[in-house]
């Protein structure tokens, strides 16, 4: 069977063609720029040479059809026919309380998602443009929906509701949902696999470090906890979010400088987080470099991103009551070897110590503690189109 995984952003859209026989990915790419000027596609099919096309695509489905142009395309396109694309599975930012796994797209499916775009009003809408797209470009295939939330519905009541007036869980939906479950569950169960452990007797800290990041507290495969809240702007001190803040901030700010809320939402959201205390960028690559030229500000940013990493660490060991792994994963945590070390650093107290020799690896699996170390330091890089393709080939089976 080979599975369509697509996920599409609200000016980009990416997409892997597996072969779930042997998940083999037969071709992959990435859409820039759809309905802005100087769209292109960049595709690569295995075996071939990668290819940029630019063509202008006005919407989603100009995307897809190019897309699908070029996965069957005579020199460069991975299939004969689209006839070999059997399912199609899309990923899906937000579920509200409505799944709480991966489901088969129907009507109803569709109603459900369009009713939770109020609470997710950026990301929701070019993923239902995607489904739509594909139910008329493909209309003979089944499409499955695999949620960002979805992971976290497992949370207790205790670590989702906040402390407002409980009206506003009850008739407005605000309570924390988390995002990233495709990931945190991807990495946990793959974690548990390189343990030699059941998946159900496993206390997994998830540290996904991307651009957006996430901390999850995995219970026997479940989340118990995690640093994202209503929206993914809570928690961690993200690339350009501001993560934490005293909420009394966002009302002062406004007021003194007499913002709108569209103004307050773009500088939590966009100028935030490692770029707004540094002034530098948003990239910790660029961050390091000038850190390592001395410019104080991207040093205080690393140090507030580190140590806020670290105190999310300490709390999901509680919550969880102790923990077999710490994991990393994601483009930060993945690569971001000294990121890595400054956030263990003061770990050592539970029974996590870092092997600065192991931690030199990048971007593959790999355990980074000491023999000595009672909890395990992993690296795990992070595979949410496979788990999509996954859900799609069982749901469908
Ligand atoms: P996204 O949330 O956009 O999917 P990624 O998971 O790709 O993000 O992570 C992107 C971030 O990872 C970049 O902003 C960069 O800061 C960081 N990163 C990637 N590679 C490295 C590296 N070699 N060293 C340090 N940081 C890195």
């Amino acid at each position: 069977m080979n599975v369509l995984v697509i996920n599409c952003g609200s000016s980009s859209l990416k997409y892997q063609l597996f072969d779930m026989k042997n998940e083999a990915v037969l071709a992959k790419g990435l859409v820039e720029r759809i309905g802005i000027e100087g769209s292109r596609l960049k595709h690569e099919a295995e075996g071939k040479d990668k290819q940029v096309i630019e063509v202008p695509m006005h919407n989603h489905k100009d995307a897809l059809s190019q897309v699908l142009f070029a996965l069957e395309h005579p020199e460069y396109g991975a299939i004969q026919s689209l006839q070999e694309i059997n399912a199609a599975g899309h990923r899906v930012v937000h579920a509200g309380e409505k799944f709480s796994a991966s489901v088969v797209v129907n009507d109803s499916v569709v109603a459900a998602l369009e009713e939770c775009i109020e609470i997710a009003p950026l990301h929701n809408p070019p993923n239902i443009i995607g489904i739509r797209a594909i139910q008329e470009l493909l209309p003979n295939i089944e499409n499955v929906a695999v949620f960002d939330t979805a992971f976290h519905q497992t949370m207790p009541k205790s670590a989702y509701v906040y402390a407002l007036p409980y009206e506003y869980y009850e008739r407005d939906h605000v309570r924390r949902y988390g995002f990233h479950g495709t990931s945190h569950r991807y990495v946990s169960q793959r974690a548990a696999e390189m343990l030699g452990k059941p998946l159900e007797e496993t206390k997994i800290i998830s540290c996904h470090l991307g651009n957006g990041a996430s901390i999850a507290a995995i219970k026997g495969g479940k989340s118990i906890d995690t640093s994202m809240g209503f929206t993914p702007l809570e928690g961690l001190v993200m690339g350009t979010r501001c993560g934490d803040i005293d909420p009394q901030i966002v009302t002062y700010i406004m007021g003194k400088e007499g913002l709108s809320l569209d103004e307050m939402n773009n500088i939590m959201n966009k100028k935030s987080g490692v770029l707004g205390i540094s002034g530098v960028s948003s990239d910790f690559r660029d961050i390091e470099e000038a850190a390592e030229a001395g410019n104080e500000r991207a040093i205080l940013a690393l140090d507030i991103y580190h140590d806020n990493v670290r105190k999310y660490i300490g709390a999901y060991a509680t919550v969880l009551g102790g923990a077999d792994a710490i994991v990393f994963t994601a483009g930060l945590g993945e690569n971001g070897a000294e990121s890595r070390e400054e956030i263990c650093k003061g770990l050592e107290f539970m029974g996590a110590i870092l092997d600065k020799e192991k931690n030199k690896v990048r971007g593959k699996e790999a355990f980074v503690n000491t023999e000595d170390s009672s909890v395990k330091i992993m690296v795990v890089p992070t595979n949410e189109e496979l788990m999509i393709a996954r859900d799609t080939l069982e749901l469908l089976k």
